[in-house]
């Protein structure tokens, strides 16, 4: 009886020994496991993607990763902190570099400004050269959309070389147009975009222009080519009054793991948007923050007066490094007409041309710089996301007289 008890004790001690043991391994068991969890990706330690997730402390309301993008606008209440990024990294383009870009694309240029180079060249080159001649000399390079006062140039500097070399032999007629239209472009005018740090903040570009020529578009492609670049970048979305055009640059940037800031509500203040766009992309400590802007143009007054308003309300957070002007080549004197307005209201430092691809108004690019003082620094030569090209004068000159 005894030694019964005794087992059965005996019995229940190791059972409740092992069930003491399978309860201390589980626990263990939990708590070692946790080191071993996936360390938290960062979008922007993957080549050319965007910066991680940082939630605006106050409120902002910061998109964190690309995907679906966060809406913002600081009467917003903060969203909750993201969690961990999924350690899958969404397979993102990878664009292509920007070098050498004009140079693939050249043959769209020289197919729509032949007009300008084969034209030219078959006048100067048929000898004999007289009055009439000249003035078709001069009608090409007006209907290219150079300008009066370039056109004069060009023909002036051309009859004198006439005159004195007395040839129309072809390759020598080629190189003084080389040489003239050139100096007309000139390749000493600074075309860089100002797309890095500016000491410990991002840099800010401003991107205007009129609705129809191509700034969204050109907006997406530029993140492409900065991405291209390994520059961390921020998209802004303060067009706000185009339904869709939030959604296209989210779109352009999803693709290339770049997050858009964006506003919740349709017709929000575009210099709220503007300014949280920069704020987050300081406290993403991304490279730049792009912001696109509204282009109505059925009421300029209101337009124009919106987007001082936008530039002064960026300004309180951070100095403005770039803007662009984006016009489009096909519209000729009315693209000059908009530059110069846009001029009046914000300090343009660089203009985009679009549509050069479908024009053979390529001395656009002549008249413009002379109208605003300012460099073409890219030209939109297609619809395909990788057909921005930084301007090079000469690949843009050899273009016209190919
Ligand atoms: P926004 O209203 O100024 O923002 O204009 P969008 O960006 O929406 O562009 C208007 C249209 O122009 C779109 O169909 C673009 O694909 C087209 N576009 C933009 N840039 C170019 C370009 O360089 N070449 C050509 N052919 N089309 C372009």
């Amino acid at each position: 009886m005894l030694d019964q008890l005794w087992q059965v004790i005996a019995l229940v001690v190791v059972i409740a020994v092992i069930g003491v043991g399978l309860v201390v391994g589980l626990l263990r068991g939990r708590r070692g496991k946790a080191p071993s969890l996936p360390p938290t990706t960062r979008p922007s330690d993957q080549p050319g993607v965007g910066r991680p997730g940082v939630g605006s402390p106050d409120g902002g309301g910061v998109a964190t990763k690309p995907g679906p993008p966060v809406t913002t606008s600081p009467a917003v209440e903060a969203p909750e902190l993201p969690a961990l990024a999924e350690p899958e990294t969404p397979a993102y383009e990878r664009p292509e570099s920007a070098r050498g870009r004009l140079a693939r694309l050249r043959a769209r240029l020289a197919r729509s400004n032949s007009a300008i180079g084969k034209g030219l060249l078959a006048l100067l080159s048929r000898g004999g050269l007289d009055e009439a001649a000249w003035e078709d000399v001069e009608d090409t390079l007006l209907t290219a959309d150079l300008g009066v006062e370039a056109t004069m140039e060009l023909v002036e500097s051309l009859k004198t070389k006439v005159k004195v070399e007395g040839t129309t032999d072809e390759s020598v007629v080629r190189d003084w147009l080389r040489e003239d239209l050139l100096r007309l472009v000139d390749p000493t005018m600074d075309r860089r975009v100002a797309s890095s740090r500016v000491g410990d903040r991002p840099a800010v570009i401003l991107v205007v222009g009129v609705n129809g020529t191509g700034k969204t578009t050109t907006v997406g492609k530029l993140a492409r080519v900065l991405v291209a670049e390994d520059r961390d970048v921020v998209l802004g979305a303060a067009d706000t009054f185009r339904a869709a055009a939030a959604d296209q640059l989210a779109t352009w940037g999803d693709r290339v793991g770049v997050p858009t800031i964006r506003s919740d509500r349709e017709g929000a203040d575009p210099a709220a948007v503007a300014f949280d766009a920069v704020k987050a992309a300081a406290e993403m400590e991304a490279d730049v923050v792009l912001i696109d802007t509204a282009g109505r143009l059925h009421n300029k007054t209101n337009l124009m007066d919106e987007l001082g308003k936008v530039k002064r309300v960026i300004e309180k957070r951070s100095p403005i490094d770039e803007v662009l002007l984006v016009l489009d080549a096909t519209t000729g004197q009315n693209g000059l007409e908009q530059a110069r307005v846009f001029a009046d209201v914000v300090d343009v430092t660089g203009i985009v041309l679009t549509k050069l691809d479908g024009t053979a108004k390529g001395g656009i690019v002549v008249a413009v710089q002379r109208k605003l003082g300012v460099p073409v620094k890219l030209v939109g030569l297609g619809e395909g996301p990788d057909d921005l090209a930084p301007f090079d004068p000469a690949a843009f000159v050899d273009a016209l007289l190919d």
